[in-house]
């Protein structure tokens, strides 16, 4: 195990073991670059395995979840501890591993034999589809809300015609009302009073409650 930087990617055969510190978007190439197929879904998303694991990280229709085989962690005691994806209880951006204080040292992935051209084509795809859909021009958090049951955040938001509201430097993206981007300077209050406008608003007009993927940290500000 490379403990400098913990960013290490192997395969062995159809698995693929993935350090902690490694850029999820690495490891999708690498899987890419070995023809294995699973984790095309993973090629924009901005993060690390850990945090990938942490929050069962997904998009366009595929998650860590689908992928993850095990992991090895650290427990609260300091114990070493290899884990089924099972026993991490993921679900939509969400698993145990924040209540069990486990951190995450590395990932394995099970991926099926694939062909080169066809995964890029998917990469390809969801690559354009991200670049054109989302306001990557200006600095953001990516998705503020989960996906409400039955709804999109980003058409509730559009549809309450909030889109380009701005608190200070803060404003609910022109091009994806999902997202609130960094326009001037926005500090992290405008953008949780924002966030807080959105979801009034929000409920007012259809009755549903919003609620964050953004982790706000800091107990003042919650
Ligand atoms: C423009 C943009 C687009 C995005 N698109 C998507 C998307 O399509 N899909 C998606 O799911 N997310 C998306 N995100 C959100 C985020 O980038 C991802 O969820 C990413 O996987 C988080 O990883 P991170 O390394 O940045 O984690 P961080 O944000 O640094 O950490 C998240 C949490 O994980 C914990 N954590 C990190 N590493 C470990 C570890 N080794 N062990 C234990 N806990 C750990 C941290 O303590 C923290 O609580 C996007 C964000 C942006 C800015």
């Amino acid at each position: 195990m490379n403990l400098n930087r913990l960013n290490e990617i192997k395969t062995d055969g159809l698995k693929l073991v993935a350090q902690s510190g490694a850029r999820i978007i690495d490891v999708s190439r690498e899987a890419l670059a070995q023809r294995l197929t699973g984790l095309e879904f993973a090629c924009g998303i901005p993060g690390s395995v850990g945090g990938a694991l942490y929050m069962n990280a997904g998009a366009y229709g595929g998650e860590i979840k689908d992928v993850l085989e095990s992991t090895v962690v650290v427990d609260k005691n300091g114990e070493l501890l290899t884990l089924s994806a099972d026993q991490l209880d993921l679900e939509y951006r969400t698993s145990n591993i924040p209540d069990n204080g486990y951190i995450v040292l590395e990932g394995t992935f099970a991926l099926k034999e694939g062909n080169y051209d066809e995964i890029k084509a998917v990469m390809d795809d969801l690559t354009f589809k991200r670049e054109s859909k989302q306001p990557l021009e200006y600095p953001s958090c990516g998705s503020v809300f989960k996906r409400p049951p039955g709804y999109f955040a980003g058409k509730l938001i559009q549809d309450s015609g909030l889109q380009g509201t701005q608190i200070g430097g803060a404003q609910v993206s022109q091009k994806h009302a999902g997202f609130i981007v960094n326009k001037d300077n926005a500090t992290a209050d405008e953008y949780i009073q924002l966030i807080r406008h959105v979801q009034t608003i929000v409920k007012e007009k259809f009755g549903v409650t919003l609620e964050r993927e953004v982790r706000i940290i800091g107990e003042d500000l919650e």
